[in-house]
């Protein structure tokens, strides 16, 4: 093929400007290409003056997962697809109504896995990242393999069992994560750097039972969780742009009713496990919420993380906000919590009845623990 019939068969795949001259058509591709180059730099832009272009790089290769896709999550996980964030999204529950008023679900998603459903919404959202979707559930079996491709971690966890098995994976892995969380016109937030920081464990005691109100005793109003949200996705940006997040070793305080952000910086504890190395979640020690079907029903036998001693009475009085409590004595408790009747022992094992899975009998086993 002559010289100049190649040049020509290279450019030319303009449609417009087949019959035109070859340098023509390079021009004029040379210019789509300018386009291109201008439209992909301009979706960024605004971000890019306050990140710079490195930062802007540097997010477009990282990867954050956003474990829980509640008010906190589904919000964070958003302003992140966005930024241009890669994303990882994990949730074992399916959208419910009562999520619509917080959650950044439409009707339409009701009944869907919730990974799922933010994963379609995201990917429209912006096209140029690459989203992975988890519906399951994050326990001391899969906890590591599941954050292996995660630059940093968004806590958006509605229990505290699952928050100590973050804290002991990131610890062991070394991946920052966010402590965030909110109930009421409330909520925290603190970024985690192994190694450089206070952990979870430096400042929150084991978890027990009714040692912190849920979204579903004491309510939760959206403007409190998006706040927290976009704090938590704030954390992220800042660490993958290369820079030090604002509340590393500071747990931050908010209340939108007092319009009001309190900062108070966290100590290490020397004695910390998980500072130590002692990754005791982890290692199902502590943790592992562990079911069985009972043969040929729709009933699961939940054994609670680790032998507990409830006293039921005080339970049965904090649990009467979101369950109808039917029979109680000192040893058993007998609840219908929605369409799902529980039975609560006093050492935290639990028969969750009307589940349609595994998944949906932890979910309310681990309210009912966090309640
Ligand atoms: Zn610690």
């Amino acid at each position: 093929m002559p010289f100049y019939s190649q040049f020509r068969y290279r450019w030319n795949f303009y449609p417009p400007v087949q019959q035109m001259h070859c340098f023509c058509a390079y021009l004029m591709n040379a210019h789509i290409l300018k386009l291109f180059l201008a439209y992909y730099t301009m979706r960024y832009s605004r971000q890019e003056i306050v990140i710079g272009k490195d930062g802007q790089k540097k997010l477009s290769q990282a990867t954050v997962a956003v474990l829980g896709l509640g008010a906190v999550g589904s919000v964070a996980a958003e302003l992140l697809a966005r930024s241009g964030t890669n994303l990882l999204l994990i949730d074992r529950d399916v959208v419910e109504e009562s999520n619509l008023q917080r959650q950044l679900y439409d009707e339409d998603d009701v009944d869907k896995p919730k990974a799922i459903a933010l994963k379609e919404r995201l990917a429209s959202v912006n096209s140029r990242i690459r989203i992975g979707a988890v519906a399951d559930d994050f326990n001391a079996s899969n906890a590591e393999a599941l954050l292996t491709s995660a630059h940093f971690v968004v806590d958006g966890l509605d229990n505290l069992y699952s928050r100590f098995l973050l804290n002991d994976a990131c610890m062991k892995r070394r991946i920052p994560f966010t402590y965030s969380a909110s109930v009421g016109t409330s909520g925290i937030v603190s970024t985690i750097a192994p190694g450089k920081t206070a952990c979870l464990r430096c400042f929150l005691p084991n978890p027990s039972p009714g040692a912190l109100e849920t979204c579903e005793t004491a309510g939760i109003l959206a403007p409190a969780s998006a706040t927290v949200g976009a704090l938590a996705a704030g954390e992220a940006m800042q660490h993958l742009a290369g820079n030090i997040p604002s509340l590393a070793g500071e747990l931050l305080s908010i209340d939108v009713k007092r319009a009001s952000f309190d900062t108070a910086t966290l100590p290490q504890r020397h004695d910390c496990p998980a500072c130590n190395g002692a990754y005791t979640f982890l290692e199902e020690k502590e943790h592992g919420m562990r079911t069985a079907q009972l043969c040929g029903t729709k009933s699961y036998y939940v054994a609670a993380p680790k032998k507990l001693s409830l006293d039921l009475h005080a339970f049965a009085k904090q649990l009467g906000k979101i369950c109808r409590v039917q029979r109680q004595n000192a040893y058993v408790l007998q609840l219908a919590c929605g369409s799902k009747d529980v039975t609560l022992f006093r050492n935290g094992k639990m028969i969750v009845r009307n589940a349609s899975n595994e998944n949906e009998a932890k979910s309310a086993a681990a309210r009912i623990l966090s309640s």
